[in-house]
Order: structure tokens, then sequence, then C-alpha cells
């Protein structure tokens, strides 16, 4: 409950202070009242005690018919009812009633004031209604004598009326002063003292707007400075709020993780600009680069990805746990991502590793802390690398089981058929010749990939390198009548390490007679302007469709799989070998024209 204001506790003790003052008043009222009568009941006492000695000097003049005349004179003179009583009670004289009606007039022998007056001859004093004049009257009475006759003296309602009517009008009007006053000072300190304060609150919601409020007294003015001084505390502690925010916002968009943090109900909290870039969210606009459109949205409809909604809203419900598993609901786990649902640029789909961790700031609720890291290359990798076993496996098979099927055959009896033998051991030879050649390419390729150090580079002379491939291949070209043109400087020098430059060189030409048509021609030049050794030959060509893949491993032409010949491993060596020297390989071919396969070398790598 809200404490009292400080104007209605005024109000109420004003409203005490009210009471009080009018049972003050009352009581004044009262007090004037009985200090009236009683000097009221001195004057008439004078005035009784005047009348007594009169009767005892001349006790004629309390007797009828003189009594009468001397109440009625008496009265006349002093303004006051005069009563004279007889010792029996009778009454002998009455100023207020006429002589000849005296004798209708009741005994008044009980009356309280005549009983108290002639019990001790001092003074008897009543206030009651009279029956004879028919109103409330003040009544003092004195004896002559014990037991003697009663001179009794009665101040009419007149006096008295006039008595209390002044002492009413005094206590109304100190009353009414009073509720005035009252209402002036809470006026006042409503004024001066609630309202102001009642603005400064008023003024001080605002933190972030100075203070104008002008005190009105020296208390206020203190609690104002303190207001100030709690004002700029607080300013200044948002500022230090606001930059080590900034700060944090600032690491977290740096980072090359995805983030993205939950409250406890799923809504976004805060989202970083890789989790913007790796995440299929639905974005309002281009505008917002930075995401700040998805804070306060809920996960599961700003992601465009039903299983990562599913898994996000799974690890929130399963409970707290901040690592393994929990509820059975894996925290860690692998998405594919297609970014392309959300219109993004990325072309393939992602693999994203996806992880949670729940949060729980002092006395917060339970926050989830989301996490993505992009795995796409390493899932590749390892797919690569299941594949590549695969097809070594398969290409190693293939030669094993033909020496294992001819050397069988010849086990078996063909030994004996000279033809026979000489055909089959020709055969075991050739496919012995191409494991032998498949390890190699296998070796060569393992050690190109493993290459951790830097390459032992050495000037080379190109166009020797191109002529000792031909001689390599040399006598299968003469076969197909394939002429060869080395159009390489004589000075032309690369700085490679010698197996590098051989195992590309090789590759290229070896591939350029092996694909060539017979009659055909190979030629290697040098472009000095482009920087570009060019292969080429006058072969079937590849098919454009094929082109970006016969750098793969393993990959091998349609019309090459046809032959026993090569290994689909040459062209992925020879970019392998390439890239230790930042080398570019392409290949360009028209069908039924021939290819040109180029090496475009960096400035540094040529030596002079
Ligand atoms: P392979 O051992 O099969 O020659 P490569 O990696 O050297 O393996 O070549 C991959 C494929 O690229 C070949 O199978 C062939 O289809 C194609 N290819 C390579 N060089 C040429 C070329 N000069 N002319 C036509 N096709 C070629």
């Amino acid at each position: 409950m809200p404490r009292p204001s400080l104007l209605s506790r005024l109000y109420l003790l004003l409203g005490v202070l009210g009471l009080g003052f009018i049972g003050l008043a009352f009581y004044l009222h009262r007090t004037t009242e009985s200090l009236l009568t009683r000097d009221l009941g001195r004057e008439l006492a004078g005035d009784l005690a005047f009348l007594v000695d009169l009767g005892r000097n001349d006790p004629s003049l309390l007797q009828p018919p003189r009594a009468d005349s001397l109440a009625r004179a008496v009265s006349r003179y002093k303004g006051y009812r005069v009563t004279i009583i007889a010792p029996d009670g009778a009454v002998v004289g009455e100023s207020h009633v006429p002589a000849e009606r005296l004798g209708e007039i009741a005994n008044h022998a009980d009356r309280a004031e005549v009983k108290a007056a002639r019990a001790d001859t001092a003074l008897g004093q009543s206030l009651h209604y009279s029956q004879t004049v028919g109103m409330t009257m003040f009544y003092a009475a004195k004896s002559v004598s014990s037991g003697g006759t009663v001179i009794r003296m009665a101040a009419g309602p007149a006096t008295l009326d006039d008595f209390r009517a002044a002492a009413r009008r005094t206590a109304m009007w100190a009353i009414l002063l009073f509720i005035m006053a009252a209402g002036v000072i809470a006026l006042w300190v409503s004024q001066r003292i609630s309202q102001p304060l009642l603005r400064l609150r008023g003024e001080a919601r605002d933190v972030s707007k100075p203070l104008r409020w002008e005190a009105p007294f020296r208390e206020a003015e203190i609690l104002n400075e303190a207001f100030v001084d709690y004002a700029d505390a607080i300013q200044n502690l948002a500022v230090e709020l606001r930059v080590e925010r900034d700060r944090l916002l600032a690491v977290l968009d740096r980072l090359e993780e995805g983030v993205v943090l939950l409250d406890h109900r799923g809504f976004i909290r805060a989202v970083n600009a890789a989790a913007l870039k790796l995440l299929p969210l639905h974005l309002d606009g281009k505008s917002d680069a930075n995401g700040e459109s998805l804070v306060g949205r809920y996960f599961g409809t700003v992601v465009h990805h039903e299983g990562l909604a599913r898994w996000a809203t799974e690890v929130r419900t399963s409970g707290p746990a901040s690592s393994g598993k929990s509820g059975g609901v894996p925290r860690e786990g692998v998405y594919q991502v297609d970014k392309r649902e959300d219109g993004g640029a990325n072309d393939s789909p992602m693999d994203l590793l996806c992880h949670s961790r729940a949060l729980r700031p002092d006395g917060a609720e339970l926050e989830l802390l989301l996490t993505f890291v992009d795995v796409t290359s390493f899932r590749n990798l390892d797919r690569a690398k299941t594949d590549f076993v695969a097809n070594a496996s398969h290409e190693l098979k293939t030669p094993l089981s033909s020496i294992l099927g001819y050397s069988e055959t010849l086990l078996d009896g063909a030994m004996e058929d000279a033809r026979a033998r000489g055909t089959f051991l020709q055969k075991i030879h050739a496919n012995a010749r191409r494991l032998q050649g498949l390890v190699q390419d296998l070796l060569n390729l393992s050690q190109l990939e493993s290459a951790e150090s830097a390459p032992r580079a050495e000037p080379l002379f190109v166009r020797d390198f191109v002529q000792a491939a031909w001689n390599n291949h040399r006598a299968a070209a003469e076969n197909q009548g394939i002429r060869f043109e080395n159009r390489v400087p004589v000075n032309l020098k690369w700085n490679l390490e010698p197996r590098d430059l051989d195992l590309m060189v090789g590759n290229l030409v070896g591939n350029a007679v092996k694909y060539n048509s017979p009659a055909g021609k190979v030629r290697v030049e040098w472009d000095e302007t482009a920087r570009t050794l060019g292969v080429r030959d006058t072969g079937a060509g590849i098919p454009t469709e094929a082109l970006p893949r016969i750098f793969e491993r393993f990959y091998r032409g349609g019309g090459a799989r046809a032959t026993n010949e090569g290994t689909g491993l040459g062209l992925a060596i020879v970019k392998h070998a390439a890239q230790r020297y930042g080398i570019t390989v392409a290949a360009e071919s028209v069908l039924g024209e021939g290819s040109r396969f180029t090496l475009e070398v960096p400035v540094d790598i040529i030596g002079n």
C-alpha cells in the first residue's frame, strides 16, 4: 500500500485539530455560559441581600399587599422578575403576574431555589422552566430568616439568551476562522510542497533530460540536488552500459561463428553478422543489414529451415542442461542449410554445425545461446576422402584381378601353349605396369597433398622439362604418327621444385599424346605477355560439360574410360603441384579440333 501523502496527513491533522477546536469552542461556550450565570447570580445576590435587609427592617414590606408592590417596583427598576414567597410557600408578591391573579399561582414551597434558600439562608440558585412565565429562567432566592419569607429574583429568557447568543457567536466565529486558516494552510502546503514534489517526480521520470525544477524552499533544494546527483550517476551508468554493450556486439559481429541468443520463450535477443550470413533467416528488407528487425521475433518463424526451427524449440523446451544431451535432445547437430531458400547468394548447400548452450544470467530467466559453424569444407573433405578410398580401391582392383586371372589361367595349363603364354604374360605385364602407374600417381598425389614445407625451388629450364616429357611418350606418339613442336624459349627459367615441374609438364604432355588423334600434333608454347605455358593437341577435345570436372581425382572422360590407359589422377596431380606456387591451371577445348591446357605462372616464379 502506498504511504499516505503529505497533504492527506496534513488534512488529517487539521481535521483532528478542527475537532479539538470545536470541542474547545463548545467547552468555552459552556464555560462562558456558566461564568455569565455566576455573574448573574452574583448580581441577583446583591439585589436580594438589599431586599432581605429591607424586609428585616420593615417586615410589613414583605406582607401583602405591600409585598406585591415591592416586587413590581424592584422589577421595574432592575428589569428582573421578582417573587416574594411566604413561609408557607404562597406567592405574596409577583412582578410578572397581575395582582388579581396572585392567588392562582401554584405554591412555591417545593421549588429548588426556594428550598435551598430556606435551608441555610444562603443564596439558592436554580435554572428551570417556569410554568408561570412559560420559559426557562435563572432563579436566585434568599430567605429573610431561617424558614421565613423568601425573596426570589429571576433573570428572564431575554438576558439568558443574550448571554448564550454571544457565547455561540464567539464560538462560531472561532470555528469559521479556524476552517479558513486550515484551508489556507492546506492550500499553501499544497502549492509550496506537494505540487512541486509531484512536478519533480514528473521531471525525474526521464533521466536523460536535465531537471528543470526550481526548488521552492531549502529542503526541496537539497532533495533536488540529490536527484540531480542521482540522475547524473544513472546517466553515467547508462553510458558505461551502452559502451559495454556496443563492445560486446562488436565482438559478436566479428566472430566467425554465427551466434543467436534466444530468450526463454524462443524469441531472438541478439543475432550476429555471421549468423545472418550462415542461416536462412527472413529479414525485413535489404536495408536491415545488421538484423535489427529480427530482435524480438520468434526464432522458429524467421528461420526458413524446418529442422533447425524444430531443433531450437526442442533444446529450449527440454531443460537447462549445459552440455551433452538433455531430455533425449542432442545439444549439437549438423544441419544442411540451403541459403537459396531465402534468395541468398550461396549456391551450394552448407553444412552447419549447430550447438546450443543454456545460459542463466544472474537472477534472469533461462536463455539459450545457439552457435553455428560452417563445416561444409570439412564435410566435403571427409566425403572426398571416403570417395577417394573407394575409387582407389576400385582402380587397384581391376588390374589386380586381371593379373590374378591371367596368372591362374597360365598355372592351370596355358603355360604349355607358347602363344597363349606370350599373350597372357604381356597382359600380366601391362596390368602390372598400370598398377605401378596407379601406385606412383597415388604416391605423387599424397606427397603433394601432405607437403607442408615450402617447396625447395630452383631455377629450371622449362624447355628441357617439356622435351623430357615428350621423350617419355615419344615411342607411343610416333607409333601414332603424332608430331611434336617445342616452342618454349631456350632461356625460360621457372623457380620450382624439379619434381613438381616434371609432374605438371609430364602429365599435360602425356595427356596431349594420349588423347590425340592419329597423325595429330602436340605443341607447347610460351606466351610472354600472358605468362602462360600452353600445351595444345589436335585430339577429339573435351565435352563442355566435362571440362569443370577433369581436374577431380579419378575423373575420367567417356572415351578415356574405355581404354586401359590413364588413372584419372593426372590432372589432379597437375592441379596440386601448381597450387603450391600459385600457378593457375586451365583447360579449353573445341570438340573435334583439340584441347589446350595452360599454366599461368606468377611473376615471382619466372627466373632470369
Ligand atoms: P587420365 O589418367 O584419365 O588421363 P587425367 O586426370 O589426366 O586422367 O585426365 C582426366 C580426364 O580428362 C581424362 O580421362 C580425359 O577424359 C580428359 N582429358 C585430359 N586431357 C585431355 C586432352 N588433352 N584431350 C582430351 N581429353 C583430355
